[in-house]
C-alpha cells in the first residue's frame, strides 16, 4: 500500500498539493505565529505555495491574519518572502 500523503491547500490561491510545495506557518499554543523552517513546529498550520505570487498576495491581503484570526506580525510575512528568496 502506498503511503497516502495528506493534501494541503494554499491559503492564497486555494490550490492543493503535498507539503513539499508549500511553506508552512504555524500558530503555537501561546498564539505566536511562526514560519516552519528546519525544525518541526506544533500547532495549527497554514500553507502557502512556494511562489512569489502567493507570498505577495498573502502579505498584501494579510491572509494569515484572517486564517489565524489575529494580528500576524509583519516579520512573519517578511520571513516567508526571505525563505523564498533563499531557495
Ligand atoms: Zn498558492
Amino acid at each position: 500500500m502506498p503511503k497516502i500523503e495528506p493534501v494541503r491547500t494554499c491559503v492564497a490561491c486555494r490550490n492543493k498539493g503535498t507539503k513539499e510545495n508549500f511553506f508552512k506557518v504555524v500558530m503555537n499554543k501561546n498564539g505566536e505565529v511562526l514560519v516552519e523552517t528546519t525544525k518541526k513546529l506544533d500547532g495549527r498550520g497554514a500553507y502557502v505555495c512556494k511562489n512569489q505570487e502567493c507570498l505577495n498576495l498573502c502579505k498584501k491581503k494579510r491572509i494569515l491574519n484572517r486564517v489565524f484570526k489575529r494580528e500576524v506580525p509583519e516579520n512573519v510575512y517578511e520571513e516567508l518572502l526571505s525563505e523564498f528568496n533563499k531557495q
